[in-house]
C-alpha cells in the first residue's frame, strides 16, 4: 500500500506515551460528560460537584504538562500510518456524503496501549480495535497488528491494517446514517439468535463500507498495490472472528458480535470495492439471511 507522504488527520490522539495518566485523564473527561448528562436529567448540582471533585485527575508537572516519555520510531510510524489512513477516510467519506447532500462529521481516533477509558466503558487491548458510538471514536492498540506483520511482512500487511481501520470507520458511517440505531431497535423485539443475525448484517455492511471506501480511495490516491487486495482478504479472516471472539469479558463492544463467516466478509468487502455504490447499502438488510 502506498500511503507515505499523505496528509495526516488532526483527529488522532495518541495516548500510548501517557502511561496510566493518559487513561485517568480521559476518565476525568468522561466524568465531565456523565455529570453534564446527569445535570440535564435534573440531578442535584451539589452532589455532582462532589462527584467531580472525587474523580481521578491526571497528575501534572509543575508546568501543567502531562508526563510523557519520548516517542519510539515504531510508535511514530504507527501514528503516522493511522493518521494518514484516517485522513483518507475523512476525504473519501466527506465527498461521498457531500454528493448525497449531507455533511460528514469525522470521528476521532485514539491510539492506546494496555487499556483505555472510553465513552463505552473501560476496555483492555485484548478486545481489539473497536468503535464507540457514544463518543464517536475509534480505539486502536497498534500492537493488534503485530501478528499480522509477523505473518505477512510489514509493508504487505499495511492494506490489511487499513481495511481493519476502515471497517471501524464503517461503523461510524452506519452510526451517522442511522443503520446502527435501526438494527438496535429491531433487536429489542427479537430473540437472541434472531438479534444476532441483525448484528451479522451490520458487520457485513461495515465490510461493504470498507470496500466502498477502498474503491473511491483507489480512484483518488491509487494507494492499492499488486497483491494488496488478496492479502487483505486472506488476513481479514485471520484477524476476524477467531481473534475477536476470544475477547476478555467485562467489556461489551459492538465488535464482540459475530462478524459473519470469512466467506461472507470477503463477499461484501469485494462487492463494495467493485461497485463503490453507497445507494446499495440497504440491500444487506433485505436479502434473506441464508443468502448473505
Ligand atoms: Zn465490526
Amino acid at each position: 500500500m502506498k500511503w507515505e507522504g499523505g496528509k495526516q488527520s488532526e483527529n488522532l490522539q495518541d495516548r500510548r506515551r501517557m502511561g496510566p495518566a493518559g487513561g485517568i485523564a480521559a476518565g476525568g473527561g468522561v466524568m465531565v460528560i456523565i455529570v453534564l448528562i446527569l445535570l440535564c436529567m435534573g440531578a442535584d448540582p451539589r452532589q455532582l460537584q462532589q462527584l467531580l471533585q472525587n474523580a481521578p485527575q491526571a497528575p501534572a508537572r509543575p508546568g501543567g504538562a502531562q508526563v510523557e516519555r519520548p516517542e519510539t520510531a515504531e510508535e511514530a510510524h504507527s501514528r503516522e500510518f493511522a493518521a494518514t489512513i484516517l485522513a483518507f477516510t475523512e476525504e473519501v467519506w466527506g465527498e461521498q456524503f457531500q454528493q448525497a447532500g449531507q455533511r460528514y462529521e469525522p470521528p476521532q481516533m485514539v491510539l492506546f496501549s494496555d487499556r483505555v477509558l472510553t465513552g463505552c466503558g473501560a476496555a483492555p487491548s485484548a478486545v481489539g480495535p473497536f468503535y464507540c458510538p457514544a463518543d464517536k471514536t475509534v480505539y486502536l492498540d497498534p500492537t493488534f497488528f503485530d501478528e499480522l506483520e509477523r505473518k505477512l511482512g510489514g509493508s504487505k500487511a499495511e492494506f490489511s491494517q487499513a481495511y481493519v481501520i476502515s471497517h471501524e470507520i464503517g461503523h461510524h458511517v452506519q452510526n451517522l446514517l442511522g443503520y446502527s440505531a435501526l438494527v438496535h431497535r429491531k433487536q429489542r423485539a427479537l430473540s437472541k439468535s434472531e438479534g444476532n443475525e441483525w448484528s451479522v448484517r451490520l458487520e457485513l455492511q461495515a465490510d461493504y463500507l470498507a470496500g466502498v471506501w477502498a474503491h473511491h480511495g483507489q480512484r483518488k490516491y491509487r494507494f492499492i498495490e499488486t497483491g494488496d487486495i488478496e492479502t487483505a482478504i486472506t488476513s481479514a479472516n485471520a484477524i476476524g472472528d477467531d481473534r475477536l471472539q476470544k475477547r476478555s469479558s467485562g467489556f461489551v463492544s459492538p465488535e464482540s458480535f459475530t462478524h459473519g463467516t470469512s466467506q461472507q466478509r470477503v463477499r461484501w468487502f469485494s462487492l463494495g470495492l467493485k461497485t463503490g455504490d453507497l445507494s446499495r447499502l440497504a440491500e444487506i438488510f433485505e436479502i434473506p439471511y441464508g443468502e448473505l
